[in-house]
């Protein structure tokens, strides 16, 4: 049995559903992105878990026990928001105590568990100081910490690091996870940034508008996307329609394909005549924008060297494998 089991859950705002058949099962340990575009109603599934939006119908079993008629505080869930909420007259040390001091636990107690926990966000230092006094990634740690203090059973993360600058975003990131696998516990990350769901999750539950499209690692949602929405939002897959597709190949294609831009590989003795368009410099990657057959194709390549950077208008022979071809429904 699962640790987590969602069924058939649905949720309306005045009539207009945001989800109506949601269905969900996670392990003990895992760490579960949900992943999808601004409003496809990840944000409320968390919500609707955390017991802080009241749900219309379905069950979500915690431990095969129906958290739904339970309230916020009974559910024992930690919850970090994008926004950190923490209480600004509060010292760092008395936000991570604020939970322990509503469960009762002892004075002696609270402390040592306070003091361990800010000892594992590596805040120790900074017990003493006010919010005002810390940088957003240290809010956020400090909100980390008041959220895992009193051992929750379930860790819900809603784009924690969406207001962060990217270099403490991309730290935050591991130490998020390190924790997550030290004290193996199940969290459930919302975001919409395809690169922080790819590196930090043992599975992405990839949303479209209210519903789940797909569920896999995430070598599988990147390479064996189910749909053109999933290789729309995940990689930056060309995305042909048959006839286009046809074109480019020059031999019939019944169906919509999808083909990532670093597998196609280019050289001088490839099967197709094209001409670069346009290039740019990703740092250690170059993306073209190539010509073939009177369709623009994106193909990135490996910056190795100067000479793999090929001027706009050259001449050039493209390989595809068909292997790389994805044909969708
Ligand atoms: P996401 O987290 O994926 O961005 P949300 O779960 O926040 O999406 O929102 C899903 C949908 O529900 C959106 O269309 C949003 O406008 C709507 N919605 C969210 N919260 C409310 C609310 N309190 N009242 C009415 N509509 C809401």
């Amino acid at each position: 049995m699962s640790f987590i089991s969602i069924e058939k859950l649905q949720k309306s705002y005045t009539g207009t559903p945001v989800f109506s058949d949601i269905n969900l099962h996670i392990d003990k340990g895992e760490f579960i992105t949900l992943l999808g575009p601004s409003g496809c109603g990840k944000s409320t599934l968390l919500r609707c878990i955390a017991g802080l939006t009241p749900v219309d119908s379905g069950r979500i079993l915690l431990d095969g026990q129906d958290l739904v008629p339970q309230t916020p505080q009974k559910r024992n869930i930690g919850m970090v928001f994008q926004s950190y909420a923490l209480f600004p007259n509060m010292s760092v040390e008395q936000n991570v105590a604020f939970g322990l001091r509503m469960q009762k636990v002892s004075a002696d107690d609270s402390q040592r568990r306070v003091s361990e926990i800010l000892q594992l966000v590596e805040l120790q230092d900074f017990a003493k100081r006010y919010p005002h006094q810390l940088s957003g990634g240290q809010c956020q740690r400090v909100a980390l910490a008041r959220s895992l203090v009193t051992r929750p059973r379930l860790l819900l993360l809603d784009e924690p690091l969406s207001a962060l600058d990217a270099r403490i975003r991309k730290h935050l990131r591991e130490q998020i996870r390190a924790i997550q696998r030290e004290l193996g516990l199940t969290t459930i990350f919302v975001t919409h940034d395809q690169e922080e769901a790819l590196t930090m999750s043992d599975r992405i539950v990839l949303m479209n508008q209210g519903q789940i499209v797909q569920s896999g690692d995430a070598e599988t949602l990147y390479t064996a996307p189910v749909d053109a929405f999933a290789a729309g939002f995940i990689g930056n897959y060309n995305l042909l329609d048959a006839q286009t597709a046809s074109r480019l190949l020059q031999r019939p294609v019944d169906s919509r394909i999808a083909i990532r831009p670093e597998a196609i590989e280019l050289s001088s003795s490839g099967e197709l005549a094209g001409e670069i368009v346009s290039h740019s410099l990703l740092g250690n990657v170059i993306r073209y924008r190539v010509q073939v057959n009177g369709v623009a194709l994106v193909v990135d390549v490996l910056n190795r060297s100067a000479a793999d950077l090929q001027p706009d208008g050259q001449a050039v022979g493209l390989n595809i494998e068909p292997a790389a071809i994805r044909h969708l429904q």
